[in-house]
């Protein structure tokens, strides 16, 4: 959705709308939508500044960096951001001083679903898990673990740590 600057009405402009993105167009691997991205805008215009506050509400379907099994991500996120042109640059270092979430626009339009997918992206973890105490995969069956339960791990240490165990006895 294409918003046309010098068409945005002095009294600013609300909009509700489902946007469709592309999986692929997450930043996060293996990321899924399980629906559309549900987003409210308010624009609003003073002199050439194009302030846009907005609510995002989606679910998407993460892997879980440690025990690879997906889950749901559910995203619930606002935002408050302000466009400049980008001609503006005159003012640009004074503006990077300044603690507030910016971005420039060209050719006199907003496109709103690169400022939707974007403000999706920043809301992502480093590394998602699907539950913070996950265990992740027992290194000696490849099985997940569940609630600090497989056998190998309660019995022995990782075999790999064992090997290098005999090979620095060998050594010496
Ligand atoms: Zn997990
Ligand atoms: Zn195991």
């Amino acid at each position: 959705m294409i918003i046309d600057i010098d068409r945005l009405p002095r009294k600013g402009l609300k909009i509700r709308k489902d946007f469709e993105f592309l999986s692929v167009d997450l930043i996060e691997e293996n990321a899924v939508f399980l629906e559309p991205a549900h987003a409210e805008l308010t624009l609003k215009k003073v002199g050439e500044e194009i302030g846009i506050k907005g609510k995002i509400k989606t679910r998407l379907s993460f892997t879980c960096s440690r025990c690879l099994v997906p889950f749901e991500f559910p995203i619930d996120s606002s935002f408050d951001l302000v466009c400049f042109p980008v001609e503006f640059d005159v003012a640009k270092e004074e503006l990077d001083s300044e603690d507030i979430n910016k971005l420039f626009y060209y050719s006199r339009k907003i496109d709103l679903n690169e400022v939707i997918l974007e403000q999706l992206n920043l809301t992502f973890p480093i590394k998602p898990l699907c539950s913070e105490d996950c265990q992740g995969i027992c290194p000696v069956c490849g099985k997940i673990i569940k609630n600090g339960e497989c056998s190998c791990v309660r019995n022995d240490s990782d075999p790999r740590l064992e090997k290098l165990k005999m090979f620095i006895k060998d050594k010496r």
